[in-house]
């Protein structure tokens, strides 16, 4: 591979996959998706894709097998260590908000747990010992962590585990096995990793457009575009009125010297009750709409 060009390493099927590809395409990074291929390029753009599974994700990174990847915290934490230590050889730059889940700790219901001193001379079952071995000597608790890739929850009432240390999202696999949760050891969400070390020029400008993309859509998602009509007396105090919002356009209405139409971008949503406040101060005609992109 030219040192011009840049591969991301995506998850080729799984929970992660759908996500990930809409977020290249909303970034305008079209691909020709096949999954009997394991790289495929976007089209008139330097960047390859890489369909793989999750957990080879980070060990890519780090080998810049790909330059590039997005992955669960949870994995690159397990494959890796801790993500916010500066040693780490691969960096998170940008979190994206989606492929939410918790890695727990999860008890059946009948345990007794009150904090984790319960832990003690327990045996846990996970697919994530890496974490689960460092929670533990963080607190100074001694307890037999048992390996186990697939079907966690089920290993106490099979007898080979006394509780479980898994990912939750909903809670409803743990409550049709009869557990709860107990402790939360790892936020995670979906992260873009790329290698620590600085990369050619080429592909570090091409990292920098891509990010520029995920920023926009990302600011655009939680923003909205608001339009109105209000008396021209009352355009200050409306201003203040709209969340985060920054320098609004005034504009004149046709045939109505006392009325202006106000447009402005608000960078959060915009609620009911901010509405309704907005009519109050004699604001008419408010639309509230969708913005898609933003670029500054
Ligand atoms: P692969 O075949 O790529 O190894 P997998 O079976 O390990 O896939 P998935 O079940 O597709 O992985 O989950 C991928 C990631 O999705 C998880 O590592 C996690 O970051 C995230 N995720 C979000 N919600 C959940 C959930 N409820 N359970 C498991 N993972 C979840
Ligand atoms: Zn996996």
């Amino acid at each position: 591979m030219s040192d011009r060009n840049l591969r991301l390493a995506i998850q080729k099927s799984g929970r992660l996959s759908e996500k990930c590809r809409d977020l290249l395409a909303q970034a305008g990074m079209n691909f020709e998706f096949r999954t009997d291929r394991l790289i495929s390029r976007a089209r008139d753009q330097a960047l390859e894709l890489m369909l793989v599974r999750d957990d080879d994700i980070p060990g890519f990174v780090k080998n810049q097998v790909s330059q590039l990847g997005i992955v669960g915290l949870n994995v690159l934490e397990e494959k890796l260590g801790p993500s916010h230590n500066g040693d780490n050889p691969v960096e998170i730059i940008r979190r994206l908000g989606f492929g939410r889940c918790r890695l727990s700790l999860a008890v059946p219901k009948a345990m007794a747990f009150d904090g984790i001193s319960s832990l003690s001379g327990k045996r846990i079952a996970t697919s994530y010992p890496r974490i689960l071995q460092n929670y533990l000597k963080a607190n100074e608790i001694s307890a037999k962590v048992v390996e186990i890739t697939g079907s966690v929850e089920v290993a106490p009432s099979i007898g080979i585990a006394d509780l479980i240390c898994d990912l939750v999202s909903t809670g409803a696999t743990l409550e049709s096995n009869g557990l709860r949760e107990a402790t939360v050891l790892l936020e995670s969400e979906a992260v873009l990793v790329r290698p620590r070390q600085e990369l050619s020029r080429a592909q570090e400008d091409l990292i920098e457009k891509l990010l520029a993309r995920i920023d926009g859509l990302q600011k655009a998602k939680s923003s909205k575009y608001i339009m109105m009509n209000a008396p021209r007396d009352a355009v200050y105090r409306i201003s203040q009125l709209i969340p985060g919002m920054e320098r609004p356009t005034i504009l004149p209405l046709m045939s109505d010297d006392s009325m202006v139409a106000i447009h402005a971008v608000a960078s959060e949503d915009v609620f009911w009750e901010t509405i309704e406040k907005l009519k109050e101060a004699g604001a008419s005609s408010i639309l509230v709409m969708p913005i898609e992109k933003i670029i500054a």
